[in-house]
């Protein structure tokens, strides 16, 4: 029930929901300075006439931002958080406040501090600066317009040096919330950084560079996975070795550059033949496994087959025809509790009966 009531208030849409979330953080120091206002006047230091103008025009404007944000106007944007903009409210409202509650003016610079401090969590570095100088010009034009209400109480030596300090300390502060602001950025972008070495570091650990297929590592890795799942689910496997025939001949023939290049091509007519779910791994020099996951034999003899004419196929290799090899293959079904290890081993002899039988041949075990 909470949940549907908060997908109500803040939608589906996580990123959406985030700004939402934050909006009401924010929403929540309004309502704390509303209390205040409104304990101010229930003990008569205020009159309720500016302070009930001021909380109206902070309501709508409050109000403004949630209907933009929940209704998704705010994705028309650059900013889609307005951020900008609803510190740039915050900021005149804090101005506005100065001057609708007297009683509360020593304070008041205090909430445009906390306005800048806000901002070193969402704006950039720049809008940071900006905003310190946005809210000094807010706070001294605030200033001179209540100008009358203070004038008789502090010499104008006096009020100009509070002007002026003020000014300087939110100039002070919007550069120190840039710096913070600049931190975070980044780390940001250190944390992106390292996330893409990290996926790197697991491709290369994983998968050969030549081919980009699965490597040995890996193959093993999942050969381990699939020989627990056909022991739960009773659907076992079909596993083929295949070998490139006559592969030496291509490194000596046209070159080991060549030789490489042929097996790049062999992997890619391969992997584009292939369903998804089953995998080839380079197994090692021009040895592939092929894993077919819940595969009868009938069906893994026919995805080989499928996979040798392809390979014969002289229009596969095009435009480098005088690359193409033929493969030969061991195909088996594992059958538990037989580990993969020794499937492997029955395969390894089914191929080394079809390399006999002349190559370019299937043989099953
Ligand atoms: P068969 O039909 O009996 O399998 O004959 P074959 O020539 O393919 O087999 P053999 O084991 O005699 O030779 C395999 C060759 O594959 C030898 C090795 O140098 C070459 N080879 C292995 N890995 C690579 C590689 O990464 N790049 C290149 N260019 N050649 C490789
Ligand atoms: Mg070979
Ligand atoms: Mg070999």
């Amino acid at each position: 029930m909470v949940e549907g009531m908060l997908a109500q208030i803040l939608g589906d849409d996580p990123r959406q929901r985030l700004r939402l979330t934050r909006f009401f953080h924010a929403a929540g120091v309004y309502v704390a300075c509303g209390i205040a206002a409104w304990l101010a006047v229930a003990t008569g230091l205020e009159t309720a006439g500016h302070v009930a103008d001021l909380f109206i025009f902070l309501g709508a404007g409050q109000l403004c931002f949630y209907i933009a944000l929940r209704s998704g106007f705010n994705l028309r944007f650059g900013d889609p958080a307005l951020t900008a903009a609803q510190m740039f409210f915050a900021a005149v409202g804090v101005a506005a406040a100065y001057m609708a509650i007297p009683t509360a003016r020593s304070f008041i610079p205090v909430l445009m501090c906390l306005v800048l401090v806000y901002g070193a969590f969402t704006l950039t570095p720049l809008q940071c600066r900006r905003l310190g100088w946005l809210c000094a010009g807010v706070q001294m034009a605030a200033y001179l317009l209540a100008a009358e209400s203070w004038a008789g109480a502090f010499a104008p030596s006096v009020a100009l040096f509070q002007i002026l300090l003020g000014m300087f300390i939110f100039v002070v502060i919007g550069d120190l919330a840039a710096q913070l602001s600049a931190l975070r950025h980044k780390l940001r972008s250190q944390k992106a950084a390292l996330n893409d070495a990290l996926t790197r570091m697991h491709t290369m650990a994983t998968h050969d560079e030549l081919t980009g297929l699965p490597n040995r590592r890996q193959a093993i890795d999942l050969l381990a996975h699939e020989e627990r799942r056909s022991m739960r689910q009773a659907r076992p496997p079909c596993i083929g070795v295949l070998d490139i025939d006559n592969f030496k001949r291509v490194n000596d023939s046209l070159g080991h550059q060549a030789g490489d290049e042929t097996l790049r091509q062999f992997s890619k007519i391969l992997t584009t033949a292939l369903r998804p779910g089953d995998v080839l791994a380079r197994w090692g020099g021009e040895e592939f496994l092929l894993l077919l996951p819940d595969t009868p034999m009938e069906d893994a003899l026919q995805v080989l087959e499928r996979l040798r004419e392809r390979c014969a196929q002289p229009s596969s290799w095009a435009p480098s025809q005088h690359l193409r090899v033929t493969f030969s293959a061991g195909l088996v079904c594992l059958t538990p509790p037989e580990t993969t290890d020794a499937a492997i081993a029955r395969a390894d002899d089914a191929l080394y009966v079809a390399k006999a039988s002349g190559r370019n041949c299937i043989r099953t075990a």
